[in-house]
C-alpha cells in the first residue's frame, strides 16, 4: 500500500478509536497507541490566565481563565490521542508574563505569539469564554482572522460541528463565524480559529460549562471539526 494510502488507514483507526474513549468504551492508552508517526502539530491555546482571568461567570464567578484551560486540555488530548502533536501556550494557571513586566497584558501576548511562531503548526486554536449584556445571549461562537481563506474554512468547519451539536439543540439558532481582527490569529500562516465556548452571562451556558460531560462532549466537537478540516489536506 503506498504511503498515502496506508496513513489514512491509520488515521481512520485512530479516529475511531478517539471516538470509543470519548463514549468511555475504550481507555485512553488503547488509542493512544493507534497514532501514527507522521505527525502534524497543532497549538491549542487556553485564552487569559494570572492576574488577568477574563470574563466572570454571572451566577457562580467562575472565572473565563480557568474554563479556558480546561477546555484547551481536553481539546489537546483528543488531538493527541488522535495523532497530533499538541503544543499549548499554557498548561497551568499562571499567564505568560514576568513579575517584572510592567505591562503583563501586553508581555502575555507578545509571549503566545512567540509560541505560535516557534510551533510550526498546521493549526491554532485558541479557547475563550464569552460574555454579553443581555443575559439571553448564548451559544457558541467562532472567529477567525478577516485576511485568512484557510482561517474562514476552519472557523465553518468548527462552527458546523458547534451548531449542530450545542446551539441548534440546546438554543434553537445557529451561529455564522465571524471574521475578527485579533493579534492571535495573525501569529502564523496557519489557519487560526478563536472559540468562544458560551456566554458566562447566560446561565444555561454557564450551568453547562461548569459540567465535566458537556465540556467534554464539546471539546470532542471541536477536535472532530479540525481533525476532519487538517485530513481534508492529507
Ligand atoms: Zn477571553
Amino acid at each position: 500500500m503506498e504511503k498515502r494510502g496506508l496513513k489514512k488507514v491509520l488515521k481512520c483507526v485512530a479516529v475511531c478509536l478517539v471516538t470509543a474513549v470519548a463514549f468511555g468504551a475504550l481507555p485512553v492508552a488503547a488509542a493512544l497507541t493507534a497514532a501514527y508517526d507522521d505527525s502534524v502539530t497543532v497549538v491549542v491555546d487556553a485564552g487569559h490566565g494570572g492576574a488577568d482571568g477574563g470574563v466572570t461567570g454571572k451566577d457562580t464567578g467562575v472565572k473565563e481563565s480557568e474554563l479556558n484551560l480546561i477546555m484547551a486540555k481536553l481539546v489537546g488530548e483528543f488531538l493527541e490521542s488522535g495523532g497530533y502533536d499538541v503544543v499549548y501556550t499554557r498548561k497551568g494557571s499562571g499567564g505568560l508574563y514576568r513579575a517584572t513586566d510592567s505591562n503583563k497584558k501586553s508581555a502575555d501576548m507578545q509571549r503566545r505569539g512567540e509560541i505560535i511562531r516557534e510551533a510550526d503548526a498546521a493549526a491554532v486554536i485558541s479557547m475563550h469564554m464569552n460574555t454579553f449584556h443581555q443575559r439571553s445571549r448564548r451559544g457558541a461562537q467562532v472567529f477567525f482572522d478577516k485576511s485568512s481563506e484557510q482561517g474562514r474554512a476552519l472557523a465553518e468547519a468548527v462552527q458546523r460541528e458547534l451548531n449542530a451539536g450545542f446551539n441548534l439543540p440546546d438554543a434553537g439558532r445557529e451561529f455564522a463565524p465571524l471574521a475578527a481582527d485579533k493579534y492571535i490569529l495573525r501569529q502564523s500562516a496557519a489557519p487560526a480559529v478563536i472559540v468562544e465556548c458560551g456566554f458566562l452571562s447566560n446561565p444555561s451556558d454557564e450551568a453547562h460549562l461548569l459540567d465535566a460531560d458537556y465540556r467534554a462532549r464539546l471539546a470532542y466537537a471541536i477536535f472532530l471539526a479540525v481533525d476532519g478540516f487538517l485530513s481534508e489536506g492529507a
